[in-house]
């Protein structure tokens, strides 16, 4: 079963109806890509399955149980980890603050660590990750984009997420940046997480994606699995 399925979710504000009629497959081990023109209800979506909004009709299920999430906590505790573009981690923070930042809250065992600890276990995480960070004490706001991203995923992974919800990760970034984070995408999906890749660009998703959903005006204008597709004629 897929861990987050949404089936025929409608979501309007107002009288503008950003999604209609949505169904929606995420799955363990995939990378969900989701396509689409500005307006077309990425955000909507987003915001949906991270707990932001609450959707008007259909049905939202994780793990098998339908769901209204009322808090973005509540989408973290369902192991729903959301990614977003500009705001992924705090700035002005050191890494390994960042690193377990929004975590020590609820995750019992992290609370009672202490710094030492906490940066231990920070540049253990990333190395292992192959994200090379000299100095963890240095605020986040410092580093690249793309290391900005990169670090969030790690974080994510370290603590449990189940899925994996990135916002245009790559959207700002060059084609080096790129790179390094698509590789993470696959890292993350490497470790067992459902991935769902928010894309402008279909040649990203098509580097890393096995499955496929363009959204039109808020309808699904077409859901595939790579394996449908053939490029021969
Ligand atoms: P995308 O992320 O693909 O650009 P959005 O989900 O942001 O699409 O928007 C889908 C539709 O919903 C658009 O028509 C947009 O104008 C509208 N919309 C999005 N957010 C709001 C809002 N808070 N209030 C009113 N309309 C909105
Ligand atoms: P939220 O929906 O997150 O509670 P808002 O409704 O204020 O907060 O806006 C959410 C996002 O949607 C913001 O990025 C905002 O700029 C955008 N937005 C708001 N109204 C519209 C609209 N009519 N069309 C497109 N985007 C909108």
């Amino acid at each position: 079963t897929p861990i987050v399925h949404l089936e025929n979710v409608g979501k309007s504000y107002g009288n503008v109806h950003a999604l209609r009629d949505v169904t929606l497959a995420v799955r363990q081990g995939e990378i969900t890509c989701v396509l689409g023109d500005n307006g077309a209800g990425k955000s909507t979506l987003i915001k949906i399955v991270s707990g932001l909004h609450d959707y008007n009709s259909g049905t939202m299920s994780v793990n098998g149980q339908a769901r209204h999430f009322s808090s973005p906590r509540e989408a973290l505790d369902s192991g729903i980890a959301t990614v977003y573009q500009d705001l992924a981690l705090a700035p002005l923070m050191s890494v390994w603050r960042n690193f377990f930042l929004g975590n020590e809250v609820t995750k019992g065992p992290f609370k009672v660590l202490d710094t030492a600890t906490m940066k231990r276990i920070a540049d253990e995480e990333l190395t292992k990750m192959g994200i090379s960070i000299p100095n963890l004490e240095q605020p986040v706001g410092m580093l690249s984009g793309g290391q900005r991203q990169c670090i969030a995923i790690a974080r994510a992974i370290y603590f449990g997420a189940k899925v994996l919800v990135l916002d245009e990760p790559t959207a700002a970034l060059g084609v080096n940046q790129s790179g390094v984070v698509l590789k993470y995408i696959v890292k993350a999906r490497d470790a067992g997480l459902g991935v769902v890749f928010i894309t402008h660009n279909p040649h990203h998703a098509y580097l890393v994606g096995n499955h496929f959903v363009v959204l039109k005006l808020g309808r699904v204008a077409l859901d595939t699995h790579r394996a449908d597709i053939t490029l021969e004629q």
